[in-house]
């Protein structure tokens, strides 16, 4: 049977919106082309969401397309221009390995930019060499998957493909771009690049049109403030989705907090094993400064390097914006806490209110961290009952709490059943434990053997379902696997 060319078209269905913001915001780049590609990971229930047709992602012209060789119908390629501060060092920045190609349209008129990450030097390379490596661009596909799983706003991966051709890194390995998409890739770096940079027009159009793609229904009197405001409420439900679930993210730096909320930029992030708030993988983060424990108090710095930059828009007069600004950013910390204490509850099986919740939940963090308990399997040992192979378990401090638990669990009108139901909900089964990463990375780059990472992203797209197979998924690292480190170099 031939097949009409109706049938196999992509799909592909672009605009460029953000090619029509100031001319100093973008710079128009094309991908270098690469040697020879080959498409080592399709996200088929991702293009099936964007629109796009599976069979015709997996033809040769897609192909060159997932490449850079070739650029879709509708593309206008662009390298978006941002600053940042790294480490808290100010600093101008930019896409330096990355094209935007464009703004999907979906079938249901969502809105996603499509981001070829690793795809050539761009005008903000510096000294880089545009590049990336398979090995972080797949580990960024299975972490921000599984945080997809996990139910917390991301940047989501739609495919990997090897280019043919080696980085440089520590050693040489294979050459890969990843194809990102996000609701935006506007960044509070991107604020402050036309703060630094530019002048008070750009500013507001930059404002005017954050609004527009991520809070149309604002609709008041002081949009700029409400902007801030709004920025600061999804910051603060992200923030808190990572603290209960253990993520780290390891390099918050301002252009690494994107103003949609979603989770962006998976270079030395990882999982806590064994909870202590002091926490950190990177290998460059010597001082903590990107802590686990730490993650609210920076998100709320950043925030207010964020609100600085919109103080010629909030208020002619500088000491009401400051005023102003300070305000919003001071409501940061009570929201951040209010979603954190709420998703704690929702981890115990609470469903109502008691004002000593906070320090039943301070009990048990505190017994985790003087017994070294793994994070994630405490609470799935709390949801099951199931209370063995874990040091603390077997502490009389532990007894003590588990008694205070279930007696405030007993006092709320919800059953037993449907209070067990909240917290398989709320503990997930599996999360990228470092140690099934790296075994799944191996796999795939040493070997060419991808099943290992299409088994970990199957039991990663479902983590709440507690299912059989995913019980493998819940056992510890050995000892020789810790402390795992990962790498900015990516
Ligand atoms: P990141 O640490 O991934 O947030 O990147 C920080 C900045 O470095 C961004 O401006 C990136 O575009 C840039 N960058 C990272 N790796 C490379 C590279 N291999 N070549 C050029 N620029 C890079
Ligand atoms: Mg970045």
């Amino acid at each position: 049977m031939t097949e009409t060319k109706e049938l196999i078209r992509t799909g592909w269905n672009l605009d460029n919106s953000y090619a029509q913001l100031p001319k100093s915001l973008f710079t128009r780049t094309n991908p270098t082309p690469v040697h020879s590609p080959k498409l080592v990971v399709l996200n088929h229930t991702l293009a099936t969401c964007l629109g796009l047709n599976v069979r015709a992602l997996q033809n040769d012209d897609s192909l060159e397309e997932f490449a850079g060789n070739q650029i879709p119908v509708g593309s206008s390629p662009i390298a978006q221009a941002y600053a940042g501060h790294q480490f808290g060092h100010f600093t101008m920045l930019g896409d330096g390995r990355a094209v935007l190609l464009g703004e999907q349209i979906t079938p249901s008129g969502e809105r996603f930019d499509i981001q070829l990450k690793g795809s050539g030097r761009t005008r903000y390379s510096r000294g880089g060499d545009g590049r990336a490596a398979l090995g972080p661009m797949l580990r960024e596909y299975i972490i921000s998957e599984a945080m997809h799983g996990l139910n917390i706003p991301t940047t989501r991966s739609l495919a990997v493909v090897t280019t043919g051709e080696s980085v440089i890194r520590e050693t040489e390995q294979p050459g890969a771009i990843l194809t990102r998409v996000a609701a935006s890739h506007l960044r509070v770096g991107t604020f402050q690049y036309v703060a630094e940079w530019g002048n008070i027009e750009e500013l507001r159009t930059l404002a005017e049109y954050t609004l527009q793609r991520h809070f149309p229904e604002v609709a008041d009197d002081k949009p700029y403030l409400s902007l801030l405001k709004e920025v600061i409420k999804r910051q603060a439900t992200l923030i808190a989705k990572w603290q209960l679930v253990g993520f780290i993210h390891g390099v918050m730096n301002t252009d690494n907090m994107t103003l949609s909320g979603e989770t962006i930029d998976y270079g030395p992030c990882a999982f806590m094993d064994t909870y202590d708030p002091a926490t950190v993988f990177s290998s460059i983060d010597v001082r903590g400064r990107y802590a686990y424990g730490k993650q609210p108090q920076i998100a709320a710095w950043n925030l207010a390097r964020f609100a600085e930059t919109l103080l010629p828009l909030l208020h002619d007069n500088q000491d009401e914006a400051i005023k102003l600004a300070q305000d919003a950013i001071s409501d940061f910390t009570e929201l951040y806490h209010s979603n954190w204490l709420a998703g704690m509850r929702a981890k115990l099986g609470i469903f109502n209110e008691e004002p000593e919740d906070e320090s039943l939940i301070e009990g048990l963090l505190t017994i985790m961290h003087k017994y070294h308990g793994d994070y994630t399997n405490t609470f799935r040992g709390l949801t099951f009952d199931k209370f063995s192979d874990m040091e603390l378990f077997d502490t009389s401090e532990f007894a003590q709490w588990r008694e205070q638990w279930q007696s405030r669990v007993g006092r709320q009108q919800e059953s037993k059943a449907s209070s067990q139901q909240l917290m398989q909900r709320s503990n997930p089964a599996v999360i990228p434990r470092n140690h099934r990463v790296e075994e799944a990375l191996e796999a795939a780059v040493k070997h060419g053997d991808y099943s290992v990472m299409d088994r970990l992203l199957n039991v990663l797209s479902c983590p709440y379902a507690h299912s059989p197979e995913q019980g493998e998924y819940s056992i510890l690292p050995g000892k020789s696997e810790r402390p795992y480190r990962t790498f900015c170099g990516t």
